[in-house]
């Protein structure tokens, strides 16, 4: 049970990928006071936002920002697009793809889900999930499609749950192949800001993302990037929709206006996350987390122990998943992890949960943070029983070490 009333010393580490550490900088811009929505002064801010957040999806089309949920902006992205019964082709890359297709299911659409049909030789045991999404599936099906039944086409960009990376461009080129006009659908809740993206030049329709992780923001916005096809298919689109339907957001937009009112508070601080991110510059960003993520992959390969991403060309630079030996509960082990050491680690979650944890590696973190909690989890799973093969911990103090990063002085 949470006890409000005891507050260990130090930092909490909050490693799950998402929600990610929230920088000083930006819980300060969050803290001013909140001003009327539709007063004189909002409308600077509305503007400055919704051009720095195109910069951050490469977009030079419209961003919608919603109060909610990265959920909340995948029913809107659907809701927006399609009409009832439309038959959409969903991935199964790992838990978040099966939320939303089973999202798109309650919202009255009909879907087809394709997944990874190879075997894993090396980890016969695995739990799945292992892969991202094989582009050839996508062309092939859509091919076969010869009446234009399906409507789109729906991909996660970084797997949240796996630590698994898709590559974008390539379902662009299987739509294109197939000479199929569904519309590309892309959550990128995880990946935005911390793995490169490129909405428009991956001709992506609707990108959809959240504030909590790599924008380094609390909880609290969606986005929906649009694509002017995007805002074509809208226009018939028969779903019902008030609270979503891009058509009012757009006009109010214009003007840095909402329709009704915004996450004052919050866009106070995605201001300052923008200002942060353009300051540093994406590139240097993507690098950054490139750098971190094959730290804490070279640990875990110290450890022993298999990452849940089983291709290293795609293994995500945002989180890395450990799959534990037979017989250790995960769940166990980051409860033990939590209250020995204020570490907190991403759960295994759907089919992965309790044979996996996850290591967020992302946003407002450092070389040393991420040593601390490689050091959490090689502490807590030597108390645990998990029989090692070698130091993590030390590993990525080399790796760090030896790969220096743009330094503080220069
Ligand atoms: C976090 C996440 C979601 C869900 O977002 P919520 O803000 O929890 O609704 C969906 N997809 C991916 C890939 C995510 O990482």
């Amino acid at each position: 049970m949470l006890n409000l009333d005891f507050h260990p010393s130090g930092h909490h580490f909050l490693q799950i990928p998402g929600p990610s550490p929230v920088p000083d900088r930006i819980l300060r811009a969050i803290s001013l006071p909140t001003i009327d929505h539709r007063g004189p002064e909002f409308g600077a801010l509305g503007l400055k936002v919704l051009a720095g957040i195109k910069r951050i999806f490469k977009t030079a089309h419209p961003v919608m920002i919603y109060p909610s949920s990265g959920t909340g902006a995948w029913e809107a992205a659907l809701v927006n697009l399609l009409s009832p019964g439309d038959h959409v082709l969903m991935y199964e890359t790992g838990h978040f793809a099966a939320l939303w297709a089973r999202l798109a299911g309650r919202l009255g659409l009909s879907t087809e889900i394709l997944g990874w049909q190879g075997s894993d030789a090396d980890l016969p045991n695995a739990p799945g999930w292992r892969h991202g999404v094989a582009a050839d599936l996508i062309e092939e099906r859509l091919t076969a499609d010869k009446q234009h039944r399906i409507k789109a086409v729906c991909v996660v960009h970084n797997e949240t749950s796996t630590g698994v990376t898709s590559n974008i461009a390539a379902v662009r080129r299987a739509i294109d192949a197939a000479k199929h006009p569904a519309l590309l659908l892309v959550d990128s809740i995880s990946g935005l800001a911390s793995a490169d993206y490129a909405h428009d030049a991956w001709g992506v329709d609707v990108t959809i993302s959240g504030s909590q992780k790599g924008l380094m923001l609390p909880p609290g916005l969606g986005f929906n990037a649009l694509s002017p096809r995007a805002i074509d298919a809208s226009k018939s689109a028969k779903l019902p929709k008030s609270f979503w339907a891009w058509d009012e957001i757009l006009e109010t937009n214009k003007t840095g206006y909402f329709p009704y009112t915004p996450s004052t508070n919050l866009l106070y601080g995605l201001s300052e996350a923008l200002e942060m991110i353009e300051t540093e510059g994406l590139e240097n960003i993507f690098a950054r987390h490139k750098r971190w993520s094959a730290g804490v992959r070279g640990a875990v390969d110290a450890w022993g122990l298999p990452v849940q991403c089983a291709d290293q060309e795609l293994h995500s630079p945002i989180l890395t998943g450990v799959i534990l030996p037979a017989g250790i509960d995960a769940d166990v082990l980051r409860k033990l992890i939590l209250e020995r050491f204020d570490l907190s680690l991403g759960a295994g979650l759907g089919k992965l949960k309790g044979r996996t944890y996850r290591i967020g590696h992302l946003g407002n973190s450092n070389d040393l943070t991420l040593l601390a909690t490689l050091a959490g989890c090689e502490m807590g799973m030597k108390l645990a029983g998990v029989n090692l093969a070698g130091s993590g911990v030390e590993s990525a103090m080399e790796y760090f070490a030896t790969h220096p990063a743009r330094s503080l002085a220069a």
